[in-house]
């Protein structure tokens, strides 16, 4: 019996990985690295805060902020900061947990961290928004430093917040450091951000499905979940790489095409619009181009080749993975972190097993959604050598740590788990292996 509170997320997390790890033959060829699992398990540090602001009103308001500095053997910590009614330490040990390993995957050298408030931008105006991130960053700023700790943005957290962040940090500090990524351009961000975490991860399905023998994103249809900047910039490069994108959401409910029509870019970038001033997809005027569905996630309403979970955690269930598996869907991607249960995972990797090469291949949020956080990467070395690349360096750069991330998890399973002849190697195993070993030697 454990004397500590549950922590429901990231035991899920946890849970999640080491059952990976243990159906493994890791620890029978490194036994060592059962006691480095026990390390890595434990944040190096957590930081919890109050923060104090007024709003406009006059009225004093409270909430509660956290940095969980969770592992630095292979650099700073890094990783987003979320603003959501739901976030508690849990949610962020979960997020910090998996950001250690995602990390890894990215092959720089980023050690791994959460952070955030139970903040709820939603009905909020700017200035209040302004008030809050000031606030918040008088107590961060005391802990974070570009070679320490260096967040960036998650849900919430978009290049406005990190604006007024950095912006709060500098006055305090008297200095111009890289300690945020995510900046604006005109302040030391790097190009592609933005678009990073979307981007990368078609990137890293195009090569799942290149694996498959199954061509490319031309011609195929696919399920986005989520309307934040996840979904946006991957629903955009699909729709450029000739995919049918049938759907977006929110967590009011889902918008699909009708019958062989995509959602189209000019929509995406008024949703895009719309979400910055922190409306719902019930506001989005299309004259009935679009169905919406009302409390609905698209994956039950639709039949597609591969489904993009871009929302948050736990948005896919075992009945909706079960739906997308019986509907023919062929790949499922997370650009959310943690985008699945369990339950749903179980269920398409017995799918992997047991249908060969027809079989559907999920993959998890750690491996397909770095992109983010790799050019964020990219940002930190562009500021320390006072230097921006240009996108198309920058680009070029992400499609190379998205096809490494991709093949690690691949030559990682075949080496560490058992596969059958004509199975697809599980990316979820080999993912969580090549990034807990990389952590563990290090450590
Ligand atoms: N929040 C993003 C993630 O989940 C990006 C983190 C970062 O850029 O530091 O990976």
């Amino acid at each position: 019996m454990s004397n500590l509170p549950s922590e429901p997320e990231f035991e899920q997390a946890y849970k999640e990985l080491v059952s990976t790890l243990e159906h493994s033959t890791l620890f029978e060829k490194h036994p060592e690295y059962k006691t480095a699992l026990k390390v890595v398990s434990i944040p190096e540090r957590i930081i919890q805060f109050r923060v104090v602001w007024e709003d406009d009103k006059n009225q004093v308001q409270v909430n509660r902020g956290y940095r969980v500095q969770f592992n630095s053997a292979l650099g700073p910590y890094k990783g987003g900061l979320r603003l959501h009614p739901t976030v508690n330490l849990s949610v962020l040990k979960f997020l910090g947990f998996e950001q250690i390993f995602k990390n890894a995957l990215t092959g720089l050298n980023i050690g791994g961290g959460k952070g955030g408030a139970d903040f709820d931008p939603k009905g909020k105006t700017d200035n209040e928004i302004r008030k809050f991130c000031v606030s918040f960053m008088r107590e961060l700023s005391k802990h974070i430093g570009a070679d320490t700790d260096v967040p960036a943005g998650d849900i919430g957290v978009g290049g406005r917040e990190i604006g007024y962040m950095f912006g709060a940090y500098k006055a305090a500090q008297n200095k111009w450091e890289g300690i945020l990524t995510g900046k604006g351009g005109s302040w030391g961000g790097s190009l592609i951000r933005p678009e990073a975490t979307g981007y990368g991860l078609i990137y890293y399905v195009g090569h799942m499905i290149a694996f498959a023998n199954e061509g490319s994103f031309k011609g195929k249809t696919v399920a986005i979940s989520g309307s934040g900047n996840v979904a946006q910039y991957a629903a955009l490069k699909a729709i450029e790489l000739g995919a049918t994108v049938v759907s977006l959401s929110d967590s009011k409910g889902a918008i699909i095409a009708s019958e062989g029509k995509s959602i189209e870019p000019e929509d995406i970038h008024a949703i895009a619009a719309l979400k910055l001033k922190r409306q719902s997809l019930t506001e989005f005027k299309h004259e009935g181009k679009y169905k919406y569905i009302d409390g609905a996630r698209p994956w039950t309403h639709v039949k597609v080749d591969i489904a993009l979970p871009c929302a948050t955690q736990n948005e896919v269930s075992k009945e909706e993975a079960e739906a997308l598996v019986a509907s023919g869907a062929r790949f499922i991607a997370e650009g959310s972190n943690m985008g699945c249960t369990q339950d749903a995972i179980d269920v398409f990797e017995a799918h992997r097993k047991s249908h060969g090469h027809k079989a559907i291949w999920y993959a998890p949020g750690k491996a397909a959604n770095a992109g983010g956080v790799a050019v964020s990467g990219l940002e930190m070395a562009q500021n320390s050598q006072r230097l921006s690349w240009t996108s198309k360096e920058v680009d070029h750069k992400l499609k190379g740590i998205m096809e490494a991330a991709f093949k690690n998890g691949l030559e990682t399973a075949k080496q560490y788990v058992p596969t059958k002849e004509g199975e697809f190697p599980s990316l979820v195993a080999g993912s969580n292996i090549a990034g807990f070993v990389k952590v563990a030697a290090a450590m």
